[in-house]
């Protein structure tokens, strides 16, 4: 677990200096926003799907480090793939927030995603990592209103 907490460190600082995909996307066909009222967290997240592949996804918004380190790390993750694969992150993901603390975590099938299994030990920061995923959903079901995680 320290391992994994010597990373999430590092990857938080990263990403929150230089989150990836941050800004608008001007050719988006699907947009969607986030607001995680617990926190305070507000995204916006964009996506330029083709048929069954996200061609490209950005993402805008003001919050926490764990919610900008979480849109950063989801839209390098799923940026070039399928539907298909995004929906497999998300159920992936969402088991592990969702889990105990000391369940086992699949960093071989999260990646750096992984890191966020730190937040299990703090139930009111899972809301702040889950955002972009359930913002994401909704961008891809096409509902029209702002998602929240209340
Ligand atoms: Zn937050």
């Amino acid at each position: 677990m320290t391992e994994l907490r010597k990373l999430y460190q590092q990857i938080m600082l990263d990403h929150n200096k230089q989150p990836r995909n941050y800004g608008r996307l001007e050719n988006a066909n699907r947009d969607q926003e986030g607001h995680n009222p617990l926190c305070g967290d507000r995204l916006h997240l964009y996506l330029h799907v083709d048929g069954e592949r996200i061609l490209d996804i950005r993402f805008e918004g003001s919050g926490c480090a764990i919610s900008r380190a979480s849109a950063s790390l989801m839209t390098a993750a799923l940026k070039g793939g399928t539907i298909a694969d995004a929906e497999a992150y998300f159920a992936d993901f969402h088991a592990m927030t969702t889990s105990s603390p000391d369940a086992p975590v699949d960093t071989d099938r999260l990646g750096k995603l992984a890191i966020f299994a730190g937040v299990r030990e703090f139930p009111m920061r899972i809301k702040c990592a889950t955002l972009p995923w359930h913002t994401l959903r909704a961008a891809l079901k096409g509902t029209d209103t702002t998602v929240t995680t209340e």
